[in-house]
This record gives structure tokens, C-alpha cells and sequence, in this order.
């Protein structure tokens, strides 16, 4: 009786012993393997520190700590197990099966992308701990174990393998966060050369002609909208500054008209003539300065047989006066478009000389 008695009370202990390891999660035959994986876990949390980058970062940029948990096989063999009360796993799997198994996990799960969820709830993987089982399903942790404790048996939800083993893992956690690193570095980015585009728009004239119309219009609308500001912080009256303006550009073109109007209107042919005749009285005793015979002479030794050009005498606007024929005969052969002046080499317009 007595032995009987103990061995029902051994057996009670280590189903005791059983559930009480299952349901609190991580035995205590793993405690020095997990300090050996907090280890490793603070190194990888060194790696794994998502730093923004620090091109023209006002201020030093905050690290973000990731915090993962260790890989820990759960289900180790317990008291009951061992002594045969309850069926064991059938196979101790180690951590080259275990890694080979997370990788077989991750490719069916597409590496725990966006979007990629747990079987059980049907919610993404996100920042929760995960479990991987030995048939390579992965679930919730959380979700898994409810399951166990609801069906009171260890059977994949998805593939109905019995007795697995289970490892809890962070390979969803790392992949979620690593998902939002890079969301948040190229939402950054993104700003960054919105910015410097938008800067270089407003710096750069553009090459297409209607591009470069409207980059003008806009500077200039600018300007009048800065201008507009000003006048009235200043309580300046608009129209005196206009007319101001205004005066100003007709100096400025009247200036900029004696450089470029080369040649008299029609009306302006009797001041050539006033001016002529202030520096000479008689302009016509001089000598023609193409074939240097005197132009009141009225003719020319070029050879020339047409008397009706030969009589002819041309004033230019430049204040010059030469045979008509001799000036023909020099555009004529200078070959260009406007030939200057043979004197004071202006660019000229000819007239005849008044009777
Ligand atoms: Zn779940
Ligand atoms: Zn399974
Ligand atoms: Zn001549
Ligand atoms: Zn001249």
C-alpha cells in the first residue's frame, strides 16, 4: 500500500511538475542557455540600432532600441515525460534542425513581410512574440498557447502534427521592424529630395521656352507681390513710384536709342545737312574720297560712260558725301549685308544730295 501510495504521489508531482513548467512558458533547465542567448541578443540589439542618416540633420539623430527576445526551445522533457506517465516527443531536434526550420518558416512565410499573418488570428506578425513549431509552422505565441490550453493537446493547427516542439523566435519582430526602418528612412528621403528638387526649381531657368516664360512670370509676380508688401508697410503712394519708374525707363531707352539708331528717320535728313554744313560751307568743293576727283566736278575717272549716275551725288547719314556711283560700287563689292561707312566707319543710310 505504502508503495503504491508513493508512487502515486511521485506521478502526481511530476504531472504537477509538467504542467506547471508547460503553462509558465520557459523551464528551468534552459536558464543558462538563455543567459548565453541574452548574450547574443544584446549584440544583435547593437547591430539592429536604427540610426537616421545624419546628412544635414539639424540635430544629432535618436537610436531606437529594438528589443528581442531570445530564441528559446520550450516543451523540454519533463519528469512525466521521462517517466513514461505522458508520451514524450519522439525526437530532440538541435539547433542546426532548429535554424534549418526557422529558414523553411520564413520562406513560407515570405520572410514575414508586410501584411503576413498568423494563421490562428488571421492579425500580421508585427511586434508580437512568435513561436516556430518543429513541423515549421509559425504562430502567435500568445495564440499558440491558447490553443494548446483549449484543444488540451499539442497538435498543429495546420498540419495536425502531434507533439511538436516549440521555439520562440523574433524573426517577425526583426523583419516588422526592419519594414519600418526603411519606411521611415524613405519617407525621409523622400522629403529630403522634394526639397532640394523644389530648391533647384527655383534656382534653375529652364531650358523649354514656355518653361522659361512662366519661370520669369513667376519671379517677377513675386517680386511685385514683395514690392506690393512694401509700399504699403511704407504707406508710399503706388502711382508717384510708377511714374518714377516710368521716367526713368524713357531716359534709359533715349540713352540707349543714340547707340543703336544708326540712321536718320525722313524728316531727319535736313539736320544731316544742317551739320554738314556747319563743319563746311561748300561740302561739294571737296573731293570724293572713293576716286578723290572733286565732287562739284561732276564726274569721275573711273570710266564710267553713264552721265546720269555720274551727275548723281549721295549724302550719307553718317554726314559724309560721296559720288553715288563710287558708294554702289563700294557696297556693291564690300560683300556684306551693311557695309560701314569708307570714312568714319558708322553704319550708314544714303540719300541723294539736294539739288
Ligand atoms: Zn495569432
Ligand atoms: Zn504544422
Ligand atoms: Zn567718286
Ligand atoms: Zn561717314
Amino acid at each position: 500500500m505504502t508503495d503504491s501510495k508513493g508512487k502515486v504521489s511521485v506521478w502526481a508531482a511530476a504531472l504537477q511538475d509538467h504542467y506547471f513548467h508547460r503553462d509558465a512558458g520557459v523551464p528551468k533547465s534552459v536558464a543558462k542557455q538563455r543567459e548565453k542567448w541574452d548574450r547574443e541578443n544584446k549584440r544583435r540589439q547593437q547591430l539592429l540600432n536604427v540610426r537616421l542618416p545624419k546628412i544635414n540633420a539639424p540635430k544629432k539623430a535618436a537610436s531606437i532600441p529594438i528589443m528581442l527576445e531570445p530564441d528559446v526551445v520550450l516543451d523540454k522533457v519533463s519528469l512525466a515525460q521521462k517517466m513514461g506517465i505522458l508520451e514524450s516527443p519522439p525526437k530532440r531536434l538541435n539547433p542546426s534542425e532548429w535554424s534549418e526550420i526557422k529558414e523553411r518558416a520564413k520562406k513560407s512565410h515570405a520572410m514575414y513581410s508586410n501584411g503576413v499573418e498568423c494563421a490562428i488570428c488571421c492579425e500580421p506578425f508585427a511586434a508580437q512574440s512568435q513561436v516556430v513549431l518543429s513541423c515549421g509552422h509559425s504562430f502567435h505565441r500568445n495564440c499558440i498557447h491558447a490553443y494548446e490550453r483549449h484543444t488540451r493537446s499539442k497538435r498543429c493547427p495546420l498540419c495536425r502534427t502531434h507533439n511538436y516542439e516549440t521555439l520562440v523566435t523574433s524573426d517577425a519582430k526583426l523583419a516588422y521592424y526592419n519594414d519600418a526602418a526603411t519606411t521611415i528612412q524613405s519617407v525621409w528621403r523622400m522629403w529630403r529630395c522634394r526639397r532640394v528638387y523644389l530648391q533647384y526649381r527655383r534656382d534653375q531657368v529652364p531650358k523649354h521656352p514656355l518653361l522659361r516664360k512662366q519661370f520669369h512670370l513667376d519671379k517677377l509676380h513675386k517680386l511685385n507681390q514683395t514690392l506690393d508688401l512694401q509700399m504699403r508697410r511704407d504707406k508710399r503712394d503706388m502711382d508717384a513710384l510708377f511714374k518714377e519708374m516710368d521716367l526713368s525707363i524713357k531716359m534709359n531707352q533715349d540713352a540707349f536709342d543714340k547707340f543703336t539708331k544708326w540712321y536718320p528717320e525722313e524728316d531727319d535728313w535736313d539736320d544731316v545737312l544742317d551739320q554738314l554744313y556747319k563743319r563746311n560751307a561748300n561740302p561739294l568743293d571737296e573731293s570724293c574720297s572713293i576716286c578723290l576727283s572733286i565732287l562739284s566736278e561732276n564726274r569721275c575717272q573711273d570710266g564710267v560712260k553713264n552721265a546720269r549716275q555720274q551727275r548723281k551725288i549721295a549724302l550719307l547719314s553718317c554726314g559724309h558725301v560721296l559720288h553715288d556711283l563710287c558708294i554702289s560700287s563700294f557696297e556693291k563689292y564690300s560683300g556684306v549685308a551693311k557695309p560701314v561707312c569708307p570714312i568714319c566707319r558708322c553704319q550708314y543710310r544714303r540719300s541723294l544730295f539736294p539739288a
